[in-house]
Formats: structure tokens, sequence, C-alpha cells
């Protein structure tokens, strides 16, 4: 009998930074957690995310995977400290005593997953091994290589640290995108380029089809009369048929899909994903700069839409309107705007000055999305719900 699937008991989002190139009072760097049921998943991770964790209802000893978008900065200067944190990280020993953390464990298998393009793998190891960071659970970085990208090697010539799994893979991307590059009964992840000013990674994130709602009154007279036991109404719920003894044959309900999430990170044209990312509840997308005229104090004289847009893309970024179309596009259900420019404040929950400008911004991306439209801010958490509930 198959193994009943559910999904998700619940899929949350919470942002752990929103900042663009400069950190603020009030907006931290790039990151995000991807709360699945009880497992943590990180997108991004710069700098003082683990403080940033430490501050929410995140927990750090749930996280299992890190995606990387992107080796900005602003993306990833949070990793090495976060690892060594969440793998019981040290310094190691100046009396001699031997620190069983110096010794490569037998057993690399039970792992921290981190995904990223080129150069993740060894910025971790270079990182580690240069800051004598002896750590006491091991790690693998899976790289996603571009076709402009060599096929193998680690990029490195520094040897793997004891905790680095050997199992690290170079996924190659196939007809533009990387496949699958995780999937188990529940869930699964796929991935593909997006434009910006260095080789950068938009996710999704799928949840397979959850069972639809069940109502066991409508097998339970033919199940009966036919002496069939109730056990099969398992296989029912999954969605599958039953032929009973006597020929009949029960269909379960349908199954619904599941819930679907794409991140992207740095854009400033995110049209390669756009096919794998068709139809999710919820995109998050970068929306960097944007012209408000009369709100905004740092608005150049002489700028224009056209003007401040220009200078985005130039710098591989995006405009609210850019974020706002490309949601249109792909048919997004809701659209969360992160990664603002300095220059807007993200105490928008309590300064009347910030929630104009959000307001504003967000307004901006509503020229062109007509779906649910929200501005992140630190530890902003949003529950993501099916979009057809059971009935
Ligand atoms: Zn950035
Ligand atoms: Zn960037």
């Amino acid at each position: 009998m198959s193994v009943i699937r559910k999904g998700f008991s619940s899929v949350n989002i919470t942002f752990l930074g929103t900042a663009s190139a400069q950190p603020s009072s009030t907006r931290n760097h790039s990151a995000l957690a991807l709360r699945l049921s009880g497992d943590v998943w990180l997108i991004d991770c710069g700098e003082a995310t683990q403080h940033q964790i430490q501050r929410c209802g995140v927990k750090m000893g749930k996280i299992e995977k890190i995606f990387i978008t992107h080796t900005h900065g602003d993306h990833i200067f949070g990793l090495l400290p976060l690892l060594a944190s969440r793998l019981n990280g040290a310094g190691g020993t100046a009396d001699g005593v031997d620190d069983p953390r110096v010794h490569a464990p037998k057993n690399l298998d039970s792992v921290l997953e981190i995904y990223g393009p080129l150069g993740t793998r060894a910025y971790v190891r270079n990182g580690l091994t240069y800051s004598h960071t002896l750590l006491a659970a091991p790690y693998v970085v899976h790289e996603l290589r571009s076709p402009s990208d060599p096929v193998d090697g680690d990029h490195t010539s520094l040897p793997r640290h004891p905790m680095e799994s050997p199992n690290g893979h170079n996924i190659l991307q196939i007809n533009g995108i990387w496949n699958n590059i995780y999937h188990d009964d529940v869930v699964s992840v796929a991935a593909a380029p997006i434009l910006h000013s260095v080789p950068c990674i938009g996710y999704v994130i799928t949840e397979a089809p959850v069972p639809g709602k069940m109502d066991p009154h409508k097998y339970i007279p033919d199940l009966k009369r036919t002496k069939t036991p109730m056990s099969v109404m398992s296989c029912l719920q999954q969605g599958e048929s039953v032929e009973l003894s006597d020929g009949t044959v029960l269909h379960g309900p349908a199954r619904r899909p599941g819930r679907k999430l794409v991140v992207l990170g740095d854009t400033h044209d995110p049209s390669p994903i756009a096919e794998i990312a068709a139809s999710p509840d919820l995109l998050v997308h970068e929306a960097t700069n944007a012209y408000l005229p009369g709100l905004d104090e740092n608005t150049k004289i002489g700028d224009t839409f056209e003007i401040v847009e220009a200078r985005a893309k130039s710098r591989g970024h995006s405009t609210p309107q850019m974020a706002g179309a490309f949601a249109n596009r792909i048919g997004a259900r809701k659209l969360v705007l992160n990664h603002f420019s300095a220059r807007y404040a993200g105490n928008d929950d309590v300064s009347e000055e910030a929630k104009t400008i959000m307001t504003a911004i967000a307004g901006l991306a509503g020229k062109e999305f007509k779906g649910d439209i929200v501005c992140a801010r630190d530890f902003m958490s949003i529950d993501i719900d099916f979009q057809y509930p059971a009935k």
C-alpha cells in the first residue's frame, strides 16, 4: 500500500534581510527562510543572517539546505559564520589537546546541503580553511554550472575541508535550466539562470500534488457490501481507484496541485526562468530602484521613470514596474518585492513616512500586475496557502 503523502502542514517564508547593496538600521542584507513544515531552507545568506535568525522564530538547528542565488557579497557574506554556528564550529585548541573536529568523520552522508553557482564551493572551502574553522558536522556544496563554466573541478586548488563531503555535484544545464536539482516525495526544486551583472540563479520550489478532500461516507456502503477492508480508504485518499470484489470501481478524490514558490536573486531580466516559473502561488522579485518624485528626496534633478529604469538595468537590477510586469507575465498569484535600496527605510510598520514610500513602490508594481503585492520588510513572515483549497 502506498505511503500517504499529505504535503506540508504549512509553507511559510520569513524575510531575514531585504536590503540591496548596503544594509541600513532597518534592513539587513539578503536572506530568507523557507519553512516547510518544520524544516528550514535558506535562500541567500547575506552578512549577519545568523543574527537575524536569533531575532525571530526561525530555528538555526533546523536549517537543512541553503540555496545561493549569486556570489555577490550582499547575498553570501553571512554563509561562513552561519555554517560555523550551524555545524558547531570552532577555532581549535592551543594547549595540544586533540580536537576531534580536526579529523574527517568516516561518514559524511548526513550533511547540510548548499546549492549555488560556480565559486560557491571554493568560497566556502577557502573561507573555512583560511579562518582555521573546525566543524563538528559535514556539509556539501552542489554547484549549478552554466554552459560557459568548466564542467568539473572545484574551482580551487585547496584540498577539501575535513567536513566537506566529496559528494558535491556539478549540475549542468539541460535546455537552459537546472531541472530537479533536489526532490523527495513532497517537494522538488528546479532552477534557471536570470540576468544580472554576474551569474545569478532563480529557484522554483514546487510541492507535489496533495490529496483532495475525502468524504469517507461516500465509500463506506460499497466497502461494507463487498466486505472490503476499510484500509483501502488510504488508497482512495491518495486519489487512486480501487476495484471491489463485485467489479465496482471506486475513485478517490482528484489530487490538488501543491504550492509553488519562485524566489529570484538580483536581476534586470529573469526571462530565462519564465517557463518553469509559470503560475506560482508566490513570486519574490527584487525592486532595487524606484522613481518616486515628490516622495523620494534623493530623486535626482532631471530624473524620469525611463532614466531610473535604465540606471537600474545598467546595474543589473529592476524597478517595481519591471517586477510587476514579470509577475504578470508568469501569472503569479502574489508578488513580494525585496532587495530595496538603502534609501527606502524598512520600518514601514511603525513609520508613516516609510509606509508612504513602500505603499508607493507597491503601487508602481501594481501598474503592471493586478494580483496581491507586498513590499517585504525584515522579519516579515508570509504563509503560503493552497490556490485550490480542499472543498
Ligand atoms: Zn544584491
Ligand atoms: Zn547582485
